[in-house]
């Protein structure tokens, strides 16, 4: 009886992971994640906790895959989301207080929770970038290098959905691209959704 139980509860996770878990990068899919962003969004008004947010985009990784090829792509992307998902553990921080996940093609999202803007960009951001940057990836003898820009934003206290503060990621990320790729922007103070 012992045995099934823990055969269940290994099948459970097996399929759990399968719903839940992008087949590349092993990152959460992005609906399982707007599921616990729009819990975390609550969880943070009613604890009176900040929550922060990374979207996070490949420099130029088309030409990754021009250059070397898709497969090879695909393994400059398992290897940034490896790095996100190491990034984010800290001593002393439970694992479910951040959370990656798989945005889209090669973007990619984090969620903080309990955790300012400021915190987020520069004792997470700035180091995920780095390490990113810092990264020798090789792949068939070539060592390829790869950079990331990031957009932060912040749960603003009127907000009961995160799409606005997603926006306002989106709008810094939009601008790390603009003024020159392989950085960290914080959304702009007095954005707002016409902006
Ligand atoms: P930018 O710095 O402006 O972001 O330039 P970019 O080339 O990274 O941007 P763009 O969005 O134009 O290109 C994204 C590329 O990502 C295009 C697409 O082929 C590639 N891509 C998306 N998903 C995957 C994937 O799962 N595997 C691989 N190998 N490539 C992917
Ligand atoms: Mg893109
Ligand atoms: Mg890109």
């Amino acid at each position: 009886a012992v045995f099934s139980l823990i055969a269940g509860k290994k099948e459970q996770d097996r399929l759990f992971a399968l719903a839940t878990r992008d087949g590349l990068t092993g990152l959460f899919v992005i609906r399982h994640f707007r599921t616990l962003l729009n819990h975390a969004v609550v969880e943070a008004h009613r604890k009176k906790e900040p929550l922060s947010l990374i979207l996070i985009d490949l420099d130029f990784f088309k030409k990754v895959n021009d250059t070397y090829g898709h497969v090879a792509g695909d393994v400059v992307l398992k290897r940034v989301a490896k790095i996100l998902q190491e990034s984010v553990k800290k001593e002393g921080v439970p694992p479910d207080r951040n959370i990656p996940a798989r945005y889209g093609g090669e973007e990619m999202i984090i969620m903080f929770k309990n955790c300012s803007l400021t915190d987020a960009a520069f004792n997470y951001g700035e180091a995920i970038r780095r390490a990113v940057e810092a990264e020798v990836i090789e792949y068939e003898n070539v060592k390829i290098h790869q950079t990331i820009s990031m957009g932060v934003a912040t749960l603003h206290p009127e907000e009961t959905v995160p799409d606005l503060m997603v926006h306002r990621a989106d709008t810094a990320l939009y601008r790390a691209k603009e003024t020159g790729r392989n950085r960290v922007c914080i959304e702009k103070p007095e954005t707002s959704p016409e902006t």
